[in-house]
């Protein structure tokens, strides 16, 4: 057969026309922030998903600590978030002084669980983060009620969710502010990038001039101020538009790049489902009411013994797979905020079992069969028998 390629976990999504887009930012003489790609790039995504208002930023993190200081988040405020996510959803808000609250997720989409947000809510919560885990969504017509009554805001970390949607409404549209990541391992990527939707009217002019370094340049170029100055907190959140120009090539091809994610999604869960319900593995759930994103395929192992042999014999086949997320409860910072073992059993669970097999837009068909004989081929007894014989 010859030399057998291996199979990356990930590869960044490529379409062919970044290059061009990027050569035209540079012949218009605009690569800096806000050039013409960086519009075409935001009108996307405040058509398509219907937010008032989008910015490029230089990434989701970015983002997020846009939203904590849109949101005037200061020393002795809560957060709540899940603990299973990714470490910027807390730590934008621990920047500026707020303690984190770890929630617990639901043991079926690995979501938060909104059915804990009652108690988790204190005088001092100023807002509940929603990570869409999966492209998956979060039960958002329950936590926008919960988050009401206690005059507390949402914000969705759609890192994952681009292009889901919730009962038919678009993931990104429920929170006062939303963010969106293009780092390479997301479904479209320049790198490293990242997005914040508004959908709070309020917050849009704030915005503006803290992605811009706390000044109102936007407005003084739109000429609705004679001279440009500092005036707000702010810092450099806006991306070149060499970014945005590669960014464009993929979103403007937004239903080939998903259609692709969704053929792979789908044979993924065509295919192992029988062997997965024969085994006790766990596949990804998506309620009915959910139109996901197609963002990661994961598998759950009966233990973490099973996880690691798993990992361990894909490897011996030339496919990487990997893990995640260190609960953020058990992580050294969270430990500093009284996280501890116990804390939220069903993302410690999850933490040690969960794999995520190899999911990107140029998957190829013959490449994602290796994949799924060698996840078959796995051997659960001789595992079992090892682990047994190491014990005695
Ligand atoms: C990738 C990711 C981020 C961070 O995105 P960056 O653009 O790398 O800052 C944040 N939250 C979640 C859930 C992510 O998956």
């Amino acid at each position: 057969m010859g030399l057998v390629s291996f199979i990356p976990f990930n590869a960044a999504p490529w379409i062919g026309t970044e290059c061009d887009y990027i050569q035209q930012a540079f012949e218009a003489m605009h690569v800096s922030g806000d050039g013409a790609f960086t519009k075409r790039c935001q009108r996307i995504l405040e058509q398509e998903l219907g937010v008032r208002k989008a910015f490029l930023t230089t990434s989701c993190t970015d983002a997020l600590e846009m939203a904590a200081l849109l949101l005037n988040i200061q020393p002795g405020d809560q957060i709540i978030v899940p603990s299973f996510t990714f470490v910027s959803a807390a730590n934008a808000f621990v920047l500026r002084g707020a303690t984190p609250v770890f929630a617990e997720i639901r043991p079926d989409t690995l979501n938060i669980d909104e059915a804990l947000l009652d108690d988790l809510i204190s005088p001092s919560t100023r807002a509940i983060i929603v990570v869409h885990y999966g492209g998956v969504g979060c039960e958002m017509d329950r936590i926008v009620e919960i988050a009401e009554k206690h005059g507390v805001a949402v914000i969705e970390d759609n890192a994952h969710g681009l292009f889901g949607s919730f009962r038919g409404r678009p993931l990104g549209t429920f929170g006062c502010l939303a963010t969106q990541s293009f780092h390479e391992t997301k479904n479209f990527s320049c790198g490293e990038g990242g997005a914040l939707l508004i959908n709070d009217e309020q917050y849009v002019e704030r915005a503006e001039i803290m992605r811009d370094k706390g000044t109102n340049r936007s407005r003084f170029f739109r000429g609705e101020v004679d001279k440009y100055t500092w005036v707000d907190l702010g810092s450099s959140f806006l991306p070149s538009d060499i970014l945005a120009a590669a960014l464009f090539a993929q979103l403007e091809r937004r239903e080939y790049i998903q259609d692709q994610r969704r053929r792979i999604w789908n044979r993924y869960q065509a295919e192992l489902q029988e062997w997965a319900g024969r085994h006790r593995v766990g596949l990804p759930f998506v309620p009915d009411h959910c139109q996901q994103s197609y963002h990661l395929f994961y598998m759950r192992m009966p233990n973490l013994e099973l996880r690691t042999a798993l990992i361990a014999h894909l490897r011996q086949h030339d496919i990487l797979s990997v893990f995640h997320y260190v609960p953020l409860h058990l992580s050294e910072m969270g430990r500093r905020f009284g996280g501890f073992a116990g804390q939220c059993p069903i993302s410690e669970q999850v933490s040690d079992t969960l794999v995520r097999l190899p999911m990107y837009a140029g998957l190829s068909e013959r490449d994602q069969g290796r994949v799924i004989d060698a996840v078959k081929q796995f051997s659960f007894q001789s595992t079992e028998l090892a682990l047994t014989a190491s014990a005695l």
